[in-house]
C-alpha cells in the first residue's frame, strides 16, 4: 500500500519534455525514446527498465485526466492513486473516494474552466438538403431555398439586454464565472473551480433581458435564399454558403450553410459520374438489317445508325452528350444500350417466312409439337434420331 505522501514519479523528466509540452511533442519524444530502448534493439536489462518507464510516462502524459493528476502532484499509476491500481478505483479508509478526488480535480464534467466564458460565441454550421432533377444538376440552376436558422436579434443587435439596460456583474462569483472550493484529499489540499451556477459561468447576468430574444441575442427565423448551383454537380456534393448558417449565442458570427445536392432518379437516364446510360429496344429484324434511331439526349436530338448484324447487348456511344464536367470544359458521354427483342408471337404467315429464312441459311429448326415438346426432341437429337 502506497503511503499518502509518496513522491510522485517525474513523468515529464522520463520523456525529457517540459511541463508545457504539447500532445505532439510528447508523442514525438516517446517514439524517439521507444525506438532507442526497445528490447528488440537494446537487450541491456537497464534499457528494459527504462523502456518500461518510458511506456508508463507516455501512458500517463498522453491521457488528459492522468496528466492533470500529475500536474497536481499526484501519481495516477500508483496503487490506490488511480483507476489502474490493483485495488480498483476508490481510496480506502481515511481517504475520500476516488470519484470525489476526480470531481475535486476536474469540477465534475465541466473541465478546468478558467475565468468567465464569453457570451458571444461563433455559431454552428447548418446543412440543407436540396432535391434537383438531372437537367438541373447537369446544366446548373438558380434554386430557391428556405433556410430555418438562428439570425441576429435586431431588437438588441445581439446584446441580449432590453433597450437602455446593461449586463450586471454576477454577485455570486464576483464576475469570475467560477466558484472555488477547497477539499482535503490524500494528496493534500485541492482547490477546485466550478462554473458559477448563478450566471452559468458568464460572470455577468442580464437583469432585463431583451423581450424579443429572451437574452440569447438571436432568434430563429425562416428565410428565403437563392443558391446558384453550377453545372455538373453530382448527388451528395455540398455547396457552401459562407456565414449563412446559425448565428451564435450573443449574436456571434454565423456558421456556414451547406446545401447538399440530391439528384432525383431520371425516368430514362441513369448517371455514372458524368456519363449517362439509357436502354433502347430494337426489334430483331432491325438489328439484323440495320436501322437509324433518333435518340433524345438531355438537350438535343441525335440520329444514330444501328449497323446491320447488331448483337443483343451492343452499345452505342454518343460522345459529349452526357453531363458537363463541373468547373471544366467538355462533357461526359451518352451510352445507348441496345435491347434486341425477339418477337413473342408470330402469325402463320410470319412463321412460314421465318422458317423459309432459316432454311436458306441452312439452319435446322426443330418443330415443336403439342405432345413432344422441345426437350424430347432435343433428347432424340442427342441420341442420333434427328
Ligand atoms: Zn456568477
Ligand atoms: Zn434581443
Amino acid at each position: 500500500m502506497r503511503t499518502p505522501n509518496a513522491v510522485a514519479r517525474d513523468y515529464y523528466g522520463i520523456l525529457g519534455v517540459s511541463r508545457e509540452a504539447s500532445d505532439d511533442e510528447i508523442k514525438r519524444a516517446y517514439r524517439k525514446l521507444a525506438r532507442q530502448f526497445h528490447p528488440d534493439v537494446n537487450p541491456d536489462p537497464e534499457a528494459q527498465e527504462k523502456f518500461k518507464d518510458i511506456n508508463a510516462a507516455y501512458e500517463v502524459l498522453s491521457d488528459d485526466r492522468k496528466r492533470q493528476i500529475v500536474d497536481l502532484g499526484g501519481d495516477p499509476l500508483a496503487p490506490g492513486g488511480g483507476g489502474a491500481g490493483p485495488g480498483g478505483p476508490g481510496g480506502a479508509g481515511p481517504f475520500v473516494g476516488f470519484q470525489d478526488i476526480m470531481d475535486a480535480f476536474f469540477g465534475g464534467a465541466a473541465g478546468g474552466a478558467r475565468g468567465p466564458r464569453p457570451r458571444t460565441r461563433p455559431g454552428a454550421d447548418a446543412i440543407l438538403r436540396l432535391e434537383l432533377d438531372l437537367n438541373e444538376t447537369a446544366f446548373g440552376v438558380e434554386a430557391p431555398i428556405t433556410v430555418d436558422t438562428a439570425v441576429l436579434c435586431t431588437t438588441c443587435s445581439g446584446a441580449g439586454t432590453a433597450a437602455g439596460t446593461h449586463l450586471a456583474t454576477c454577485e455570486a462569483c464576483g464576475g469570475r464565472g467560477e466558484v472555488q472550493s477547497v477539499q482535503r484529499t490524500f494528496l493534500g489540499q485541492v482547490v477546485s473551480a466550478r462554473p458559477c451556477t448563478v450566471c452559468q459561468g458568464y460572470g455577468t447576468t442580464i437583469p432585463h433581458p431583451c423581450p424579443t430574444c429572451a437574452g440569447d441575442g438571436r432568434v430563429r427565423t425562416r428565410r428565403s435564399l437563392t443558391v446558384k448551383i453550377p453545372a455538373g454537380v453530382e448527388d451528395g456534393m455540398r455547396i457552401r454558403l459562407a456565414q449563412q448558417g446559425e448565428v451564435g449565442p450573443g449574436g456571434g458570427t454565423a456558421g456556414d450553410l451547406y446545401v447538399e445536392i440530391h439528384e432525383r432518379p431520371h425516368d430514362v437516364y441513369s448517371r455514372k459520374g458524368d456519363d449517362l446510360h439509357c436502354r433502347v429496344t430494337v426489334p430483331m429484324t432491325a438489328a439484323a438489317l440495320g436501322t437509324r434511331l433518333t435518340i433524345k439526349t438531355l438537350d438535343s436530338e441525335e440520329t444514330v445508325d444501328v449497323k446491320p448484324g447488331t448483337q443483343p447487348g451492343s452499345t452505342l456511344r454518343l460522345r459529349a452528350r452526357g453531363v458537363p464536367h463541373l468547373r471544366g470544359t467538355g462533357r461526359g458521354d451518352l451510352y445507348v444500350h441496345l435491347d434486341v427483342r425477339t418477337p413473342t408471337k408470330l402469325d402463320a404467315d410470319q412463321e412460314r417466312m421465318l422458317r423459309e429464312f432459316a432454311k436458306t441459311r441452312g439452319e435446322e429448326v426443330a418443330e415443336l409439337t403439342k405432345q413432344g415438346g422441345f426437350f424430347s426432341r432435343m433428347r432424340d437429337a442427342f441420341n442420333g434420331h434427328a
